[in-house]
């Protein structure tokens, strides 16, 4: 058996408390992401992944982690993993550590009034969206197996349970930082700071003093930036931007109620609960800025103060550059420099104005050719801001030599919809397992999909359905 060790346990012993998991009654393996061992270094037994899935493995050191965060604007002092554990860490070959979480694995001290339980429709949620947002280019954690247990859990219905495996480069989420500030507990403070760049940030190890935390907030923040950049541009919706939700490793982390865009909507809220839309798509380039405003306010007593402002302008710089690149590629335009603010705004004004699909409008510039412009008017709605709009692309479009393969490179022709993760999940609390290992495999070429699939997957590349469109879900998980 591989080694997991826990280096959390290199950390206070008041960071976390040592709790086993509670096994899942009757569980079975669902599916085991053999991709994602391979990049691991690993090979696994499926029955090895059942017993840890499951919660059978009391001789590893699995930890709740304490920490704190702001959950809609405002402080709880109260998180913690209330139905998680770190059960410890594995090396790939080049030496990264990747933490392995077991969600859904009971009760701990820091539950609250929950269940400590996790359910199959939000488990399979997330062990699709990590495969899909990776191999569209987006940072996120991953999962590596998955388990059904027939016991019911309540939620806003009857459901059944469910316990997977959560792999992400780290755990340590802003709300760590703010719990060790809160406390004003600066030596804490250093010691995980300290951790991260061993395990993180590892090239600033040789910085000292002050510096060595500026730096580290520096490249958080950057980090940040650049990930809020690349959801915008693959029209991803978090739906709970809490800064317990945001990890350091600047990782795209705890999926809730996410959605990628269908018809697109500046202002689209995936999560219902969201009543005031804090967490809207167009919100989260701002709200990313606004937990980086709190993780660098908690890092003030590590970091000094003089360097905020700094970092801050650093995080809409860099936002602002990489969106505008990504937008760039997406339009077939090699030269982001060519390509102004004005048409990327204007563009996503005239899709929501026309309610377009966000997906289905990006990969049908692939048909577009500047030559003969005109044919591509059928494509649109027949309007006289679409006409304008069409005779701007066509001039950008000009002198551009290979758009084409930019663009289909940049726009994917298969995205996770939240229908198509419904379809999967219906079927697999019908005990029908295939469409899910199935899915696993379609979202590893999302901007290719192969000749002898697209017959099979013709539907799914297609805009959805009315009546399957755009639905928000709640928190509830
Ligand atoms: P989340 O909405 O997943 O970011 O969770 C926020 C906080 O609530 C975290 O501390 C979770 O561990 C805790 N939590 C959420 N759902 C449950 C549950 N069913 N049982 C125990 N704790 C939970
Ligand atoms: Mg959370
Ligand atoms: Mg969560």
């Amino acid at each position: 058996m591989t080694a997991i060790d826990n280096h959390y346990l290199d950390l206070p012993e008041d960071f976390y408390r040592t709790i086993s998991p509670e096994p899942l009654p009757h569980a079975e393996l669902l599916h085991s992401n053999r991709q994602l061992q391979q990049q691991l270094d690993k090979n696994f037994s499926d029955e090895l992944l059942l017993k840890i899935t499951s919660g059978n493995s009391p001789e590893l050191q699995s930890v709740a982690q304490k920490y704190t965060g702001h959950q809609f604007g405002y402080y709880n002092p109260d998180l913690g993993d209330g139905r998680g554990l770190l059960l410890g860490q594995v090396y790939d070959s080049t030496g990264q550590s990747w933490d392995l979480h077991l969600k859904g694995s009971g009760q701990t001290p820091f539950s609250r009034r929950g269940d400590g339980r996790a359910v199959l429709r939000s488990a399979i949620r997330e062990y699709l969206v990590g495969e899909a947002l990776h191999h569209l280019g987006v940072p996120t954690s991953r999962c590596l197996s998955i388990c059904h247990s027939p016991e019911t859990v309540y939620r806003e219905q009857p459901e059944t349970r469910a316990s997977y495996i959560r792999v992400a480069k780290t755990h340590i989420r802003f709300g760590h930082f703010e719990w060790l500030a809160q406390r004003q507990d600066k030596a804490g403070m250093q010691k995980l700071a300290d951790y991260v760049i061993r395990h993180n940030y590892s090239h600033l190890q040789t910085m000292q003093g002050e510096e060595r935390y500026q730096q580290l907030l520096s490249e958080i923040i950057e980090g940040t930036a650049q990930l809020m950049a690349k959801w915008q541009a693959v029209g991803f919706c978090h739906g709970v931007m809490n800064t317990d939700n945001m990890s350091v490793a600047a990782e795209t982390f705890d999926f809730g109620p996410f959605a990628f865009m269908d018809d697109f909507k500046i202002h689209y809220i995936c999560n219902h609960t969201d009543t005031q839309g804090r967490y809207a798509y167009s919100q989260q380039p701002n709200i990313g800025l606004w937990n980086c405003q709190v993780l660098a306010g908690a890092f003030e007593a590590i970091a000094g103060e003089s360097i905020q402002q700094k970092v801050l302008d650093r995080y809409i710089e860099t936002y602002n550059a990489h969106y505008h690149e990504l937008m760039a590629a997406k339009f077939g335009i090699r030269d982001p420099q060519k390509l102004n603010k004005g048409f990327i705004a204007d563009t996503l004004i005239l899709l929501d104005q026309s309610a377009l699909d966000f997906h289905y409008f990006f990969r049908l510039l692939n048909y577009f050719d500047s030559e003969e412009h005109e044919k591509f008017t059928g494509y649109l709605p027949d309007s006289k801001a679409w006409h304008k709009w069409l005779g701007q692309y066509a001039e950008l479009m000009l002198d551009e030599e290979d758009p084409h393969s930019i663009r289909s490179r940049h726009n994917p022709q298969l995205v996770l919809r939240n229908y198509i993760a419904q379809e999967i999940i219906e079927e697999a609390q019908q005990g029908r397992h295939q469409m899910l290992a199935d899915w696993m495999q379609y979202l590893q070429t999302p901007y290719q999909v192969p000749e002898s699939l697209t017959e099979k997957l013709h539907r799914y590349m297609q805009p959805p359905p009315n009546n399957q469109k755009g639905f928000a879900l709640s928190c509830s998980s």
